[in-house]
């Protein structure tokens, strides 16, 4: 944006002085515009001089790499994402404990002209926060730092898991706006990828940033919100980890609350009809069982006020995953009877599976188990809004996205 780099250029000698004057700690918002963007730009620009490449580059890295040790970087990590459909070997692991840790080790490395990559619970399926170079991990940096049950938004590290977040809302009738399938993510990389929930009238989750800390490799720690730097902070939300590192995030909360949850199938045909209905509803998501013609649908609606009486028993899963458990013992003399028997849904599609993952015929054969189970497991379900978004996603797979 020209007009905006204009503006950050003009008003950079105030941001320089405020440099100066506030030494490491979290630069604060001032009301007069720094040129934040230009000079973070800049500084990747900077960084990536360095890169170009002499003797004296290597020098500097191999030096980097004995001293980022001393700031508690570890050697021969290797580290996969949750399918493990990508792998990397950094050259420097870091796990720091504290945001200051972050920003010496972002301003150390950024001397050094080196590249660090943030990764968070590494479940992208692409492997998005991987990298050779160097690694730095948020998992030591989770605290809860604080509930405000006026506003209804909680301020966390972002090293803290979604489903702790979940946790330490509960005593004060919170809960996230909505959820993933999962809730293994550590809040900086739920926000940096836009995660989403279900529902066609709920935003993703950046937008329940209300502030955020982001550590910089050429500036140091910058506060972002609404007010503070808005075009950097509506950019920074969703970073995927390119803008720097974000240390602490302000969610905004909605009072917990109870949905029921309503599964059945239909066929393809009936979703195309139906389909401008479903999206009305809360939430809603299909599964569609590939080689067959059942489509699963899933729906959540708030609780009406007073009883909620389930309209339908609740569903017997013993008795939805006979079709699996029998296709199992019959196709491998490995599993038993007894075996089967203690296995859920999603042991036992992967068990099924595993046995010929390549043969079409197969697997055509293991679906229609699956939409046999999906069949006996239409039914309702009343719990938090937090244990009914999440679900089984049903093991190991490849992602395409
Ligand atoms: C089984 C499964 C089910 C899933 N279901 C859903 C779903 O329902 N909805 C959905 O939206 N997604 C879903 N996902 C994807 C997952 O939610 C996202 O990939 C996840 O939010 C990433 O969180 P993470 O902590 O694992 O981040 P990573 O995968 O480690 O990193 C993701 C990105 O965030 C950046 N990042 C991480 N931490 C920071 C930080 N502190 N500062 C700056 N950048 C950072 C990284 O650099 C990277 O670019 C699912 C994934 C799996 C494996």
């Amino acid at each position: 944006d020209e007009g905006e780099g204009g503006e950050g250029e003009g008003s950079e000698g105030e941001g320089e002085g405020e440099d100066q004057g506030q030494g490491e700690g979290v630069r604060a918002c001032s009301p007069a515009r720094i040129g934040l963007m230009h000079r973070l730009l800049r500084g990747r620009t900077a960084a990536a001089a360095l890169v170009t490449g002499s003797s004296l580059l290597a020098a500097r890295a191999a030096a980097a790499t004995e001293s980022a040790e001393q700031l508690g970087g570890t050697r021969g990590e290797v580290v996969s994402n949750w399918s493990a459909t990508h792998e990397a070997s950094p050259e420097v692991y870091f796990e720091p404990d504290s945001p200051a840790l972050v920003e010496r080790i972002l301003h150390f490395m950024h001397e050094a002209g080196r590249r660090v990559r943030v990764v968070g619970s590494a479940l992208s399926p692409n492997g998005i926060g991987l990298s050779n170079d160097a690694m730095l991990n948020m998992a030591h940096c989770d605290a809860i730092v604080s509930v405000d049950a006026k506003a209804k938004q909680v301020t966390v590290r972002a090293g803290a898991r979604v489903k702790e977040v979940v946790e330490a809302l509960r005593p004060y009738g919170l809960t996230l706006q909505n959820y993933a399938s999962i809730a293994e993510q550590q809040i900086g990389g739920f926000i940096q990828v836009g995660a989403h929930g279900t529902g066609a009238s709920i935003p993703p989750v950046d937008e329940q940033v209300v502030a955020m800390t982001l550590i910089t490799p050429a500036l140091g720690a910058i506060q972002l919100s609404a007010d503070c730097e808005p075009s950097l902070f509506r950019l920074a939300r969703v970073g995927l980890g390119a803008l720097g590192v974000v240390s602490e995030v302000t969610l905004q909360c909605v009072p917990a609350h109870k949905l029921v949850q309503r599964t059945f199938v239909e066929s393809r045909a009936e979703v195309v009809k139906n389909h401008e209905k479903h999206l009305a509803h809360q939430h809603m998501r299909y599964m569609w069982i590939p080689h067959t013609d059942t489509v699963v649908v899933v729906t959540c609606d708030p609780l009406p006020a007073g009883d909620h009486k389930l309209s339908v028993p609740e569903v017997d899963e013993f008795h939805a995953t006979a079709p699996l458990r029998e296709l199992l013992v019959k196709r491998t003399a490995s599993v038993s009877h007894e075996d089967a028997r203690s296995m859920n849904f999603a042991q036992l599609r992967d068990a099924l599976l595993a046995l010929d993952p390549l043969s079409k015929a197969h697997v055509v054969e293991v679906n229609k188990a699956e939409a046999l189970f999906w069949e006996r497991s239409q039914g309702e379900r009343i719990d938090w809004s937090d244990r009914i978004l999440g679900f089984e996603c049903g093991g190991q797979q490849w992602v395409s996205e």
